[in-house]
Formats: C-alpha cells, sequence, structure tokens
C-alpha cells in the first residue's frame, strides 16, 4: 500500500488542483490514499471554504481521500472556532504552512491550535524549508513544547537545512519527515539517522509528479520492508489507523 501525506487540493492562485486530476495521477503510479489539505489562498485566507473543499473531496472518495484542514493563526479566536469546526466534520490532521500564514513556526501565536490538535490526539503538518519563518529548529523548539503531539516536517527542512536537520531534532521525538521536494541522498540519511518509522512519503502533488517522488524513494530506501514503513505505515501511524 501506499499512502501520500502531502497533497494540495483546490481553486488557489499559483495551485490549483481538482480531486479527479490528483486520483489520476494517484491511480497511474498505484497509489491508495492521499492526505489533503488546502491550497494557497485557503491556507492564508478563506480558510473555511479551503476546509470545505478538502471535506468534500473526502465526502466523495472516502477511501481515497484524508482531509487534514488549516487555521490561520492570526485569525485568533475565529481561527480556534474553524479548526473546531473542521474536526468535527472529519478533518484528520492540522495543516499550518507559516510562510504563506505570516508567522514564525516557534511563534506562541500557533499555541491555541496545536492545543485544539492535541485533544483530539490529531498530527500536525506544518511546511519547512524557508528562512526566518519555517525552519527545521523552530519546529523542534515547537514540537519540545508539545512533546504528546506529533509533528510532520513538510519537506523536512528542503531545501537549505539538510545540515541542521539530525542535530536539530535529535531529542524532539514527536517530528516525523515529510519526503516530498527532498533529495534521495539526504533522505536516505535521514532513514539511517532515525529510522524508517520516523519518514513518511510525501509529494506536495500538484508541485511534484508522482513517477519522479516514488522513484526518489526506490533510490533512497532501497530495503523492501523499510520502504514500506516509509511509504505508508509511518502515516497510517500517526493518524491511528490499523497498519496490517
Ligand atoms: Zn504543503
Amino acid at each position: 500500500m501506499i499512502v501520500d501525506c502531502h497533497v494540495h487540493i483546490g481553486e488557489g492562485v499559483y495551485q490549483a488542483c481538482k480531486p479527479e486530476k490528483l486520483l489520476a495521477g494517484m491511480d497511474a503510479s498505484g497509489v491508495d490514499r492521499a492526505v489533503v489539505c488546502p491550497v494557497d489562498r485557503n491556507l492564508a485566507v478563506d480558510n473555511a471554504e479551503g476546509n470545505d473543499y478538502v471535506l468534500d473531496a473526502v465526502a466523495r472518495y472516502p477511501d481515497r481521500f484524508i482531509a487534514f484542514a488549516t487555521a490561520n493563526p492570526w485569525y485568533g479566536a475565529r481561527a480556534i472556532e474553524e479548526l473546531r469546526r473542521a474536526i468535527q466534520a472529519g478533518a484528520r490532521g492540522l495543516k499550518l504552512h507559516s510562510k504563506v500564514q505570516g508567522f514564525a513556526i516557534s511563534d506562541d501565536i500557533v499555541n491555541p491550535l496545536i492545543e485544539v490538535a492535541g485533544e483530539h490526539s490529531l498530527p500536525v503538518f506544518v511546511h519547512s524549508g524557508t528562512m526566518v519563518c519555517a525552519e527545521p529548529l523552530q519546529l523542534a523548539m515547537l514540537a519540545r513544547r508539545y512533546p504528546s503531539v506529533n509533528f510532520i516536517m513538510g519537506h523536512s527542512g528542503a531545501t537549505d537545512f539538510w545540515n541542521d536537520m539530525i542535530p536539530g531534532i535529535t531529542g524532539a521525538e514527536n517530528i516525523y519527515l515529510d519526503t516530498s521536494l527532498n533529495n534521495p541522498a539526504s533522505i536516505e540519511r535521514y532513514c539511517d539517522a532515525m529510522g524508517p518509522e520516523r519518514l513518511c512519503f510525501g509529494t506536495d502533488f500538484p508541485q511534484n509528479t508522482y513517477p519522479v517522488e516514488l522513484e526518489k524513494i526506490q533510490n533512497a530506501v532501497p530495503d523492501d520492508q523499510q520502504r514500506k514503513i516509509v511509504l505508508c505505515e509511518t502515516i497510517l501511524r500517526l493518524l491511528g489507523e490499523e497498519v496490517g
């Protein structure tokens, strides 16, 4: 089984992808399921519109998609209310994108949202790889503040933070790594250092394509057993699902 931990669907300005386009990409490469989250403008503003889009896709294709909701922390109480509403409606994780949403990952502004995710034992997916606002060490600070919440680091710090990763997140056992956009040598290094149980296969589709991202994992994680963990088991465990 293959589960993609990182996809954006919706009608954005720089990102646009309908559920059917995603399904076609998944089917062509034998990908079973995907975590879907809102696109650019719905991450920044109109969070409810984006959350409804992904929840509607899940309602139409419940066996294929898993919804992660977003809420921009600058909305304060309204963000908390929106996240609670989306969770009630079936969202199974929180997606934060500090570059698009305008904060630094380690800033206390996100605390109330992390606490809501924690109350429901939901994972928090956080974009990384952008200087000043989305650095791996900032995520390590946040993850140490909330040791009972699991965080998925989008792109695993790619492209500029490969050097920070292993020393920086050692000691933050609740950080998991999304492989999208990253390079095979770094993925291999993280897998050796932290084990495949800390890696989740992701694409950031439609930004990256399935043949490219899957070939990368094939190269970076040549061991069949380890690759099975990276391709589906880690994300299923984070979602609280049975791993077969
Ligand atoms: Zn993303």
